[in-house]
């Protein structure tokens, strides 16, 4: 009786251990096949998104960050000061690349995210009407007359009301608006660090230099990062979606459709941002 109990135990760990066997053999042959399959678009894990509830308003900023769902406000350890908001899935990757990015010593400060259509306005207007100077010092209202010349002397940095995006709360900009800050010392030590190391986190940069690479839009803007998984496709919403004759409501507005705003500066972006 007990002989024939052990038989019983051993001929059902037999089968047990064989099934395994097979089991293990299946599962290392599916570890082999997803190994093979082509990796996303992007260098990372991190896969683009599809936004819910995005639209012409969305796109074009014409809601308020502070109470909309997907935002977040940014903790001040991250940013220049307080009330900045960005949304929260961008915000959570930067979270991770930030701390990152300490590891080594390197230090990201958030100047600029997330700005609705109406304080876009606020900045194109006080520079079309001349109460602030650009960054070069000119005066837009007393040195230009020509209004299409006007628009493009503002648009060499600052988008039109309804046409950055810095509407959808996926950009930021980091640590100082000027290129030199980042072509020598710890700047420098910050850009490379994004360059080698943003993609990873979702982050890319739209305006770099301009060349045959990128023949149209804002100039080069080495502090301005985008959470590409999000942007890449509002970006293709606005190619679909975005006309000229929508960009409207704020002062020199009727330049838009002549210099084709649409094309030449919202599209006119980085192609590493949008594959
Ligand atoms: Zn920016």
């Amino acid at each position: 009786m007990v002989s024939r109990f052990l038989y019983l135990i051993i001929t059902i760990t037999l089968i047990t251990s064989c099934n395994l066997n097979r089991k293990d053999k299946e599962i290392t042959k599916i570890a082999a096949t997803v190994k093979n399959i082509e990796k996303p678009k992007l260098s990372n894990s991190i896969e683009p998104t599809k936004m819910k509830n995005l639209d012409i308003d969305y796109c074009m900023g014409r809601f308020d960050p502070k109470t909309h769902l997907d935002f977040v406000a940014i903790p001040l350890k991250y940013a220049d000061r307080e009330g900045m908001y960005m949304r929260a899935d961008a915000y959570a990757s930067f979270e991770k690349m930030y701390s990152e990015a300490a590891k080594e010593g390197i230090k990201f400060q958030i100047r600029s995210a997330a700005r609705n259509f109406n304080y876009q306005k606020g900045i194109w207007e006080r520079k079309w009407t001349g109460a602030t100077k650009l960054s070069d010092g000119t005066d837009v209202s007393k040195d230009i007359s020509e209004p299409v010349n006007k628009a493009l002397k503002i648009l060499e940095y600052s988008s039109m009301p309804g046409t950055s995006r810095h509407h959808w709360g996926t950009d930021i900009d980091l640590n100082a608006f000027n290129n030199e800050y980042f072509e020598k010392g710890e700047g420098k030590k910050l850009y490379d660090w994004l360059v080698k190391n943003g993609s990873t986190y979702g982050f890319c940069q739209p305006y770099t230099q301009k060349g045959p690479q990128r023949p149209d839009g804002y100039n080069e803007e080495k502090w301005h990062w985008s959470y590409q998984p999000i942007s890449q496709e509002i970006t293709e919403y606005a190619e679909q979606n975005m006309k000229n004759e929508m960009i409207t409501d704020f002062l020199g507005a009727e330049t838009a459709v002549e210099i084709d705003v649409v094309n030449k500066y919202i599209l006119g972006i980085n192609h590493g941002c949008r594959h």
